[in-house]
């Protein structure tokens, strides 16, 4: 069974304090810290501590932790004062445009927002 708050991608490393990173918040199910390479004035991600790759291979079990990410993912988003919406986004695998399989929500502000996007 894997630990809670491992993984061996960036993320998990991110998790394990063993790169630097601006936390936003954190509890015992999850992290948000601001996205490295921001597509908007406010890019931040919430992610488990548990290291689900992707959202296809998240399963029942994890229905109230899912639902926490969002519930947290718009806290966050109130503590920065981004009181004009914003977007919430999970790219999941290639075409999904996924590039770390560790899950995680995308909340990005600060700007206006096409649709759809490309
Ligand atoms: P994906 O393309 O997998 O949906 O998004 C991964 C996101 O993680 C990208 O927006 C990328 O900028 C961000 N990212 C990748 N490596 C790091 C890192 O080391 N630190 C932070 N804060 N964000 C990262």
């Amino acid at each position: 069974q894997e630990a809670p708050d491992t993984g061996d991608t960036i993320f998990g490393k991110i998790l394990r304090r063993e790169i630097p990173c601006d936390f936003l918040y954190e509890d015992d199910l999850c992290v948000a810290f601001k996205d490295v390479n921001p597509q908007a004035p406010v890019h931040f991600l919430v992610i488990p501590r548990k290291p689900i790759p992707c959202l296809e291979k998240a399963c029942n079990e994890h229905t109230s932790l899912l639902g926490h990410l969002l519930i947290i993912a718009n806290k966050v988003a109130q503590q920065l004062n981004v009181t004009n919406g914003y977007r919430v986004v999970i790219n999941n695998g290639k075409d999904g445009a996924q590039s770390v399989y560790h899950l995680h929500i995308h909340v990005l502000g600060g700007r206006q927002m096409q649709w759809p996007p490309g």
